[in-house]
């Protein structure tokens, strides 16, 4: 006879570990990988009332899966919230929310400082389709409530924001958002649900990117759209089940076993990433540091209301812009130079020529990325190793112009 689960509520850790596991008939200890495109019925009848909604049965892995539905229930107990899809991507994550949400006529408004391609959803897609978008500045609550004050569908915002760790005051942008009778979707990849937990300042819907800290050791991709158990039934399920951004059971089988010392890692991650933020603002040759626990963070209060700690990236400018960047980045030894991010291993990029090279000059100098901007994700390596790697870069970067100008 099966064991009963406990009936009280479960600690995130004990959530990251167990959360939504289903044993099959074999009683296995891990989580197991239905790598099945399709389900078979013991009857015609039983797959007529399955399609007709009588009978739960698993139909066809486009819209469920039982390795994926593990997943989804994994990450909703995280996050607190009543229901969670998975997706393929975490792009086909933000899609879907806004796509399965909007219609023709809609109003969208938006932080402007979003990961690249949710920008080009809200600056170029959606407008094809005759929905009207309004970006504004993040940290200004006037933007926001003068954008707020005519009716609007939906608001996506990002905080902390990639690249420059800029803060949104969800509570306050939630409340405004509500008035104008908008759904609020926040793109909560940079904090994680371990951080923060938008829900609780008001937010509609949460997405996450799941190739970051979930998976977390760079193998799949994959991401989730939360929220209220009605929306995600009634709107967001039939996208899903009809165009098909879904995610491969193989993929979630691996973000579950990523799941499992998340909150290992990211608390790990983030002490590192403090200390390399105060090891860099003690350097000549670096500009300014953003790192939002930090006392020089311009939102550093903020951020601490709304965070449990700062966060696994660091951003800083160095002086000398572009060429001082490149010198800095190709003389790092230990730390990689890749645009990916929440990762184990330490990952530094260039925004202006990677990730938001297609924004243009004009949109980045309003983000306040500049030419000496680096965008560094701080991994689990021993914390000295990876000051021993940035001191050293630093220094050759230093030392190659002096050279040059002999
Ligand atoms: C990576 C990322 C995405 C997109 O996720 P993919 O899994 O790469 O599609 C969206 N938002 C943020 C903040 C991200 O960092």
């Amino acid at each position: 006879m099966a064991r009963k689960a406990p009936n009280r509520p479960l600690r995130p850790a004990t959530q990251l570990v167990r959360g939504g596991q289903m044993r099959s008939g074999f009683d296995e200890t891990a989580e197991a990988m239905f790598l099945t495109s399709g389900f078979v019925y013991d009857s015609a009848a039983q797959a007529e009332a399955t399609f007709a909604g009588s009978v739960q049965h698993y139909q066809y892995s486009r819209f469920g899966n039982p390795t994926v539905a593990m997943l989804e229930e994994r990450l909703a107990a995280l996050e607190g919230a009543e229901a969670c899809r998975a997706t393929a991507t975490g792009m086909a994550a933000v899609h879907a929310a806004m796509l399965s949400h909007l219609k023709t006529g809609d109003r969208v408004v938006a932080s402007r400082a979003l990961f690249g391609s949710c920008h080009w959803i809200v600056s170029t897609l959606l407008p094809r389709y005759g929905i009207a978008t309004e970006f504004v500045d993040g940290a200004d609550l006037d933007q926001w409530a003068k954008a707020l004050s005519q009716p609007t569908t939906m608001v996506l915002l990002e905080t902390p924001s990639n690249p420059m760790l800029e803060i949104v005051d969800m509570k306050a942008v939630c409340d405004l958002a509500h008035k104008a009778g908008a759904l609020v979707v926040v793109d909560n990849v940079f904090a994680t649900p371990l951080l923060q937990k938008p829900m609780q300042y008001g937010a509609d819907i949460v997405v996450y990117s799941a190739t970051k800290h979930f998976d977390g050791q760079g193998r799949v991709l994959g991401g989730c759209v939360l929220g209220a158990k009605k929306w995600v039934e009634d709107t967001l399920q039939p996208f899903i089940r009809n165009t098909g951004p879904s995610i491969s059971p193989f993929n979630a089988w691996v973000i579950l076993k990523g799941l499992e010392t998340l909150h290992l890692r990211v608390p790990a991650m983030c002490r590192n990433a403090a200390a390399v933020a105060d090891m860099l603002a003690e350097r000549s040759e670096i500009a300014r540091v953003l790192y939002p626990f930090r006392d020089d963070h311009p939102q550093q209060k903020l951020a601490m209301a709304q965070m449990s700690a700062g966060g696994t990236l660091v951003t800083f400018d160095l002086k000398g812009g572009k060429d001082a960047c490149f010198r800095f980045m190709d003389a790092m030894g230990l730390i990689d130079i890749s645009n990916n991010l929440g990762d184990s291993k330490s990952l530094a990029t260039h925004p202006a020529t990677t990730t938001h090279m297609r924004v243009g000059a004009e949109e980045r100098a309003r983000l306040g990325i500049t030419d000496g901007t680096v965008r560094l994700s701080v991994g689990l390596e021993d914390v000295a190793d990876i000051i021993d790697d940035l001191s050293q870069a630093l220094d050759a970067a230093n030392a190659a112009p002096a050279r040059a100008a002999e």
